[in-house]
């Protein structure tokens, strides 16, 4: 049965923009409705690694480091190297200037950082990273949201606004048992992400041979662009697309860390942890938190690990931009093998197997502990590819042939035992195009005229400003969805 339910604020999407507007629009006094499609909420940003760049925060202020948004402002075009010509200077300035607000909000709302730390070429460190797991911001974003009398609607996806007289007056949205319409008085805020799931858009913004790699976050279906276009919004930057990058699959189980739930005193022990105890005892404990996907270090490969299939063959020139054929191999698996002499060369600085949160860098021993489901050992090439279930026939001769005649001046995989770290596969891990908006997230048309009543948040509401090192997509997820809020319920006049 369709039902027509009526409110102040309607929000379409509850990732990190969407849930940061229902909780600012809530706290304003408005009546809020959110509608999320997925059984959870979170979307993408349950997939970080959890880094929020701000400036002028207690962490930096604790380490005595002096910041300034200017700095930060100029920062972001070294970031952005050549890109910098592309960037949205408005929306840009719009991210600086309210960063340490931000920072400050998600502190009050129970949501713990680790010390902040350098991501160069940043001047100083103003890199904050959640503990214990990016799971804390949709679990205290949720509550917050509860507190301010937020009605959040799981499983119900937006599937087409309405538009009267030029302004978008609703939505309508498909549940379970059927569809209903939403009006909203005061505005409807697109907080959809972005469109690393959709194969039409990847493909029409200038990239379709990314078409069918797969995104990280499956929510990433791209509506918000199609529903803005459909009424005259534009996209800048569509042609920015993070992908193929290749990345180990993420953990199959969750272990019993990674279900402690992330109240403030869980943060803020780990926080005391990772200044006071030593590495040894830290590092297993926090690799134990990561529940993302990490990327293999080019470096193995310049080393001497080949990318073999599930068919036991090599398929690819490891040192050319492999990622790209990773995800044309049967069932898109591929696996890092190598031998004992680039196992013990990884065990160490500067060689490291991947960047970690919390930990910095993970080595082999890291894998081998903590990562077991893609850690694969055995004496002989032959025993390995029993375990990996490929042919032995087919990868002892991918590597006598790779060892003979084609590794160049890379080392021979020769010495047992024989490892392969996988599977890996390859993704489109965020795309960087947003609906082009006002500096108060407004849509607008391509003639430069505001859709009244819709604003654009987080990813879709991107609008060519360029967030370019870490922390930066949250920040803007952050800061756009808590003004798109504000401005929506003060209108201008
Ligand atoms: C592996 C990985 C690591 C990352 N790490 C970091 C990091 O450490 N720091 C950082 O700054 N950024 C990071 N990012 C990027 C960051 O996660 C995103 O930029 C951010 O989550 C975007 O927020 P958003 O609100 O725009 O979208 P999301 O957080 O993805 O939320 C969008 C929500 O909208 C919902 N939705 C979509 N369509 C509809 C519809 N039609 N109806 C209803 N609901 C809908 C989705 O289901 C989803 O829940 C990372 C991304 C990835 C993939």
């Amino acid at each position: 049965m369709s039902e027509t339910f009526d409110t102040d604020i309607l929000i379409i999407g509850g990732g990190a923009s969407g849930l940061a507007a229902a909780i600012e629009a809530g706290r304003r006094g408005s009546k809020v409705i959110l509608l999320e499609q997925a059984a959870e909420l979170g979307g993408m940003m349950n997939w970080c690694v959890g880094t929020v760049s701000a400036v002028n925060t207690p962490g930096q202020k604790q380490l005595g480091i002096s910041d300034t948004t200017q700095a930060h402002f100029e920062d972001l075009a070294t970031h952005a190297g050549s890109l910098a010509p592309r960037d949205n200077l408005a929306l840009r300035r719009v991210l600086t200037d309210n960063s340490t607000d931000m920072m400050n909000w998600l502190l009050d709302l129970g949501i713990v950082f680790a010390p902040p730390m350098i991501d160069p070429p940043q001047r100083v460190a103003r890199m904050h990273n959640v503990v214990p797991s990016s799971q804390s911001f949709a679990f205290h974003m949720a509550r917050a949201c509860k507190a301010a009398g937020v009605d959040i609607r799981l499983g119900t996806g937006c599937e087409s606004l309405i538009e009267e007289n030029g302004r978008v007056v609703g939505a309508m949205a498909k549940r379970a048992s059927g569809t209903d319409c939403y009006v909203a008085r005061q505005g409807v805020i697109r907080a959809t992400g972005d469109y690393s799931g959709a194969a039409d858009l990847k493909a029409a913004f200038g990239k379709p041979d990314v078409g069918d790699v797969e995104p990280v976050a499956a929510t990433s279906t791209g509506d918000g662009y199609r529903f803005g276009m459909a009424l005259g919004g534009t996209v800048a930057n569509g042609d920015i697309i993070r992908g193929p990058i290749m990345r180990f699959v993420p953990p199959r189980e969750t272990n019993f860390i990674q279900k402690l739930p992330p109240y403030r005193i869980v943060g803020h022990a780990i926080s005391w942890a990772m200044r006071m105890l030593p590495q040894f005892i830290l590092r297993p404990f926090l690799m134990k938190f990561l529940t993302t996907v990490l990327g293999p270090s080019p470096e193995l490969f310049k080393a001497g690990a080949v990318l073999i299939n599930e068919q036991g063959q090599r398929f690819t020139d490891e040192l050319r931009s492999p990622a790209a054929s990773v995800a044309k191999q049967p069932g898109k698996n591929a696996y890092i093998v190598f031998d004992q002499t680039l196992a013990t060369k990884f065990s160490g600085w500067p060689n490291f197997v991947s960047t970690a949160p919390g930990i910095a860098y993970a080595y082999i021993d890291d894998y081998r502990r903590c990562r077991k489901d893609i850690f694969h050992s055995a004496d002989s090439i032959e025993q390995l590819a029993q375990q990996l279930k490929m042919p032995p026939t087919e990868l002892a001769a991918a590597l006598r042939h790779y060892n003979e005649s084609e590794r160049g001046e890379r080392a021979p995989i020769a010495q047992g035992p024989f490892y392969a770290l996988g599977p890996v596969r390859s993704y489109v891990v965020f795309t960087d195009g947003g609906l082009r908006v006002t500096d108060r997230l407004e849509v607008l048309r391509e003639n430069g005229s505001v859709i009244d009543g819709l604003y654009a948040v987080g990813s879709t509401g991107q609008g060519g400003v360029l967030l370019e090192g870490h922390g930066h997509h949250l920040g803007w997820a952050f800061v756009s969805g808590r003004l798109a809020a504000a401005c929506a319920t003060s209108p201008r006049r």
